[in-house]
């Protein structure tokens, strides 16, 4: 039997979404092609003003589950250009590579791994032999371009705690099970990149190192693959478009001793937004030997000293940001009327309220600034004044502003707004001395997407 989710309708569906959710993204100023005036550079994007702002929750959600609501785990904000020595022990110099292959034909390039023997711009089978191509991006440091001058580009933020190790472990007094997060840019000259912000050579990673016991490894293991499974469930993600797949042997990194995806039903097909991996001590080890210096838990009492594991679970920002926003993506009707709304967990929306007064007569613009100023110290708001409001209301719909406050003419006698919900569109009227509580009280409760109930 055909497997109903790969129908053609099915797929025809997908690439709309996929076709709306990048329109959206352009129209409403979350993401722009990089340059543009000057016709771009190849899938290298620019993040709006909307952009800016949800990408910013997005990173804020993981690091508060991550660092602030813990106290296992230490912050940590390393160069990006550092020593090219780090690359050499991480082994990132000898094997971060993709196998490179070209088209005679046509002379495009591809990642043999993605394509198989056919190349897919003009379908010949006349492709060169694979090559590794290594993805970090090599630059020099001063301004003689010499091979002592040599510096890379991180392609991933993860080395910064290995090598930072001693030092955080030392002025933090820790002891394993303990972990070091960071968030920040990383680089890779992806040979195809694409899909939108999916696969770009310039992006953003959250990732933690969790220290651990060597024999408590496995259990860690398992704790994260089902904390952060749990944290995209918690932002709004629904399950129906999540899943954790374990890494065969044959695809493990050369440091790993088991690896999970969690993967992302993206419009075309499962792609992975993290990879929770048991590092073991290769990190660690590989640094030691190459630096000299010895990385590892002594403790001063009892003797004890070992060089500890580590799991990793490392996410991308950007992609994750693009998965919630694919999620969210939906259509419905309000009073007969077509609406698109973005369906987001109010903490990852770009704005939290928008304070809309019902005309911009000037009788109503002091109280509407008043309220505004309330809010704005509190919550990220927008102000709009403009056309008539129901067309106001799909405007923020449309870009995920969970609430809506709109002060109208009664507001200047009863001292109270009209609070509008983006999913039930259901209208409350409180005062405006309990507004900053009321709204805080919304922002805290679980998320719940009204799909998931009409399921
Ligand atoms: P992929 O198999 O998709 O190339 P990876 O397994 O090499 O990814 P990791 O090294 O595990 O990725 O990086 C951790 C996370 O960083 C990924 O899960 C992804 O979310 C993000 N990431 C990696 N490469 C890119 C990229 N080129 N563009 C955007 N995000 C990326």
């Amino acid at each position: 039997m055909e497997d109903p989710s790969t129908t053609p309708a099915v797929a025809a569906r997908s690439s709309e979404l996929f076709d709306q959710v990048v329109n959206l993204c352009k129209r409403r100023g979350f993401v722009f092609p990089s340059a543009e005036i000057y016709g771009g550079i190849r899938s290298t994007y620019d993040y709006g003003p909307l952009g800016t702002l949800m990408l910013r929750n997005v990173k804020d959600a993981w690091w508060r589950a991550m660092v602030q609501e813990r106290d296992d785990v230490v912050a940590l904000d390393a160069a990006i250009l550092t020593n090219p020595k780090v690359w050499e022990a991480s082994g990132h110099l000898a094997t971060f590579t993709d196998p490179l292959i070209d088209c005679r034909n046509c002379k495009e390039r591809w990642r043999q791994d993605q394509i198989g023997d056919t190349c897919p711009n003009c379908g010949s089978k006349d492709l060169t032999d694979a090559r590794p191509f290594n993805l970090m991006f090599k630059t020099f440091v001063g301004p003689v371009e010499d091979d002592s001058n040599v510096a890379y580009l991180r392609p991933e933020t993860a080395q910064g705690m290995f090598v930072n190790f001693a030092n955080v472990m030392g002025s933090m007094r820790l002891k394993p099970p303990f972990g070091i997060a960071q968030q920040g840019r990383s680089f890779r000259n992806e040979i195809t990149p694409g899909n939108f912000v999916f696969r770009t050579r310039e992006f953003e990673q959250m990732e933690l190192e969790f220290f651990v016991p060597p024999k408590d490894a496995p259990k860690w293991h398992e704790y994260w693959c089902n904390e952060r499974l749990n944290w995209y469930r918690r932002f709004g993600i629904s399950e129906s478009l999540l899943r954790l797949r374990v890494h065969d042997k044959e695809e493990l990194s050369h440091y790993s001793a088991g690896t999970s995806d969690v993967e992302f039903d993206f419009p075309w097909g499962w792609g992975e937004l993290e990879g929770i991996a048991n590092r073991t001590d290769f990190d660690l080890k590989a640094h030691a030997a190459h630096s000299g210096e010895r990385l590892e838990y002594f403790d001063q009492a009892t003797g004890e000293r070992y060089v500890p594991y580590v799991i990793e679970p490392a996410a991308g920002a950007t992609r994750t940001m693009m998965a919630f926003l694919i999620s969210a993506y939906d259509e419905d009707e309000v009073g007969g009327e077509k609406r698109t709304v973005l369906r987001l967990h109010p903490h990852l929306a770009p704005y939290q309220v928008a304070v809309l007064p019902l005309s911009k007569k000037e009788t109503l613009t002091p109280l509407a600034r008043e309220v505004l100023g309330i809010l704005k110290t509190s919550f990220m708001c927008e102000y709009d004044d403009t056309q008539s409001i129901g067309r106001r209301y799909r405007r923020q719909d449309e870009i995920g502003t969970p609430l809506c406050v709109t002060v109208d003419f009664d507001s200047l006698d009863d001292g109270a707004v009209t609070v509008r919900d983006r999913d039930t569109t259901e209208q409350r009227r409180i005062a405006i001395g309990d507004l900053v509580g009321e709204i805080a009280g919304y922002l805290a409760r679980p998320f719940s997407d009204p799909r998931a109930l009409k399921n």
